[in-house]
């Protein structure tokens, strides 16, 4: 059943007080690519495995498969059902019409990303568009993340090298992030600090440095996207240092898939294959959850239920 205006404002209203918590106690909420049920499945039990507030997220590719207000759904579903601490983020979405529409479906968190759809938007557009969500997000209280321009890579597996010195190039900067915020008025500020979409050959480094020149800078909260196959403990500096929200992705579709065609070919005769997701699947996809939880210090910080 579709939530009341009433009831997301309540729920915005929760979700905005736990990212200043977050911050405040240093944990980060882990945001979970949704790819299909079977991901939400295992989400969730990570989150009640491991007494964890989760954030599931779904971008447009997403949004186009399962549809808006069927996300919506599932995840009120498994919430009541599994007792968890669960908010919705519109993943990098494309457009102001698309940011809309997730805000009056009743997400928590919308990240409005035109750079993404398109890599040659102005600085001005990018700005203008993120205003206009900012402003359309008073509907509801839904909290908006942006970043100043594109962010590279993609949530899948790359055998090229990562070129260091390429991506500097396209870093945060602390007074870039301080002007964005400023003119935007976002909620929360999508930091680019080594961290990069998708997995990689070799892992990934953090400039933790930077992140904390720039948390110095800001005064929202900070997020970071790409965290898949990043060493643990970069995780731990950086809910230290003050990142409330970090994205993961790529490390989940792999167990997935490597886990699925491992089944498959172990149970030739069987012609259910929902049956094999429901049992390896979903067990090597909430492990990985559940190592991530760890490393952004959320285990054992979920709201009791009725608190
Ligand atoms: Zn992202």
């Amino acid at each position: 059943m579709p939530l009341t205006l009433p009831e997301i404002r309540k729920n915005c209203a929760i979700a905005r007080l736990r990212m200043k918590q977050a911050r405040m106690e240093h944990w980060a909420f882990g945001a979970f690519n949704l790819d299909d049920e079977a991901t939400l499945k295992a989400v969730v039990r990570a989150a009640v495995n491991k007494k964890a507030p989760v954030l599931v997220e779904v971008s447009q590719g997403e949004v186009d498969d399962l549809g808006l207000y069927n996300i919506r759904d599932m995840v009120d579903n498994f919430k009541r059902e599994y007792n968890v601490e669960i908010y919705v983020n519109l993943d990098h979405s494309p457009s102001v019409e698309d940011a809309k529409k997730g805000i009056e479906a009743g997400f928590e968190f919308i990240h409005i990303d035109i750079s993404q759809s398109n890599h040659d938007a102005t600085d001005q557009q990018i700005i203008s568009a993120t205003k206009e969500v900012v402003n359309y997000a008073r509907l509801t209280g839904a909290s908006v993340e942006s970043e100043p321009h594109y962010f590279s890579g993609g949530s899948n597996v790359f055998s090229t090298n990562i070129d260091y010195q390429e991506i500097k190039k396209t870093f945060s900067t602390p007074e870039g992030a301080k002007k964005f915020v400023d003119e935007t008025k976002i909620d929360t500020f999508a930091a680019a600090i080594g961290n990069l979409h998708g997995k990689y050959p070799v892992p990934k480094i953090l400039d933790l440095d930077l992140l904390t020149k720039i948390r110095e800078a800001i005064d929202c909260n900070i997020s970071l996207h790409g965290g898949s196959d990043t060493p643990g403990h970069y995780f731990r500096e950086a809910v230290k240092i003050g990142v409330s929200k970090i994205n993961i992705n790529s490390d989940m579709r792999y167990a997935y898939r490597t886990t699925l065609e491992k089944v498959l070919q172990e149970n030739p005769n069987e012609f259910s294959v929902a049956k094999l997701i429901a049992k390896d699947v979903i067990d090597a996809v909430t492990k990985v959850v559940e190592s991530k939880l760890d490393d952004f210090n959320s285990a054992n910080k979920a709201l009791k239920p009725n608190s």
